[in-house]
């Protein structure tokens, strides 16, 4: 955790702080940043002002690169969460289908149960009464049976 000292803020780490401060506080976070670039005493004697601009640039640069990086960051973020959710709803759906599968299959051999039922019944019935073709016809008496 990184406090602001502007505002006191909680950032989460420098980087976020560095976010915070050039978002809340353009203006000190420029001067931190003018106090960095301050020459040493040595340099003191001849400041190289092309140097200091050259500084000056860098620190801009990596200012923006963390700003695009934190950017990076929190989409990156966002699109795991949005997966995520995704895929909970997609299992939800696999397992809602899953059940009605399961509930299809149940039905389906419910009634093959009933089919092999039927045809139990139907044979005793066909057993109890006799084909009329298996009966003998009154000019197929020498036949037997
Ligand atoms: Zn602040």
């Amino acid at each position: 955790m990184a406090k602001c000292k502007q505002c006191g803020t909680d950032c989460q780490g420098r980087g976020a702080l560095f976010k915070h401060m050039w978002h809340e506080h353009p203006k000190e976070a420029r001067e931190q940043a003018l106090q960095h670039l301050k020459p040493t005493n040595e340099q003191k004697v001849h400041p190289p002002e092309q140097e200091v601009l050259v500084r000056a640039i860098q620190q801009e640069l990596e200012v923006i690169e963390q700003l695009y990086e934190d950017e990076l960051d929190r989409l990156k973020n966002e699109y795991a969460e949005k997966l995520a959710t995704q895929e909970a709803q997609l299992r939800e759906e696999i397992a809602l289908l899953e059940l009605q599968i399961a509930q299809k299959d149940q039905q389906l051999s419910e009634l093959n149960e009933r089919i092999k039922e039927a045809h139990i019944l139907l044979s005793q019935e066909q057993r109890r009464t006799p084909e009329p073709s298996k009966k003998k016809r009154w000019w197929e008496f020498w036949k037997r049976g």
